[in-house]
């Protein structure tokens, strides 16, 4: 399945690829946010993408995904990450008002 929403198309994958670890269920790689069925719906995980989104446009995307590699290489692909520290920020603000656990992306 494919949406367009505010210039972001939206893609509903199986499966986030590598280089990505297989806990992350979405990510945003512009003009794209790919997200696995499970996360599709999910309004605090699209927040957290959403602010990946700001990201790649501040930095460009191409810069933001070498420096985000090599980030990950010390710091990994989860909540460490100084990219996934605000995002998952962002995403906890907004579980906080809802009793579902919170997904990576
Ligand atoms: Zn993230």
């Amino acid at each position: 399945m494919i949406g367009i929403s505010g210039g972001r198309i939206e893609v509903k994958a199986p499966r986030i690829p590598r280089p990505f670890p297989a806990i992350v269920y979405a990510t945003t790689v512009r003009p794209f946010v790919f997200y696995e069925p499970q996360v599709w719906d999910d309004e605090c995980v699209q927040r957290h993408e959403r602010y990946h989104w700001i990201d790649q446009i501040r930095w460009l995307v191409v810069p933001w995904l070498i420096i985000y590699l090599i980030l990950s290489i010390k710091y990994g692909g989860g909540r460490s990450h100084p990219f996934e520290k605000p995002a998952y920020e962002i995403q906890d603000n907004c579980d906080e008002t809802s009793s579902k656990p919170a997904l990576n992306g």
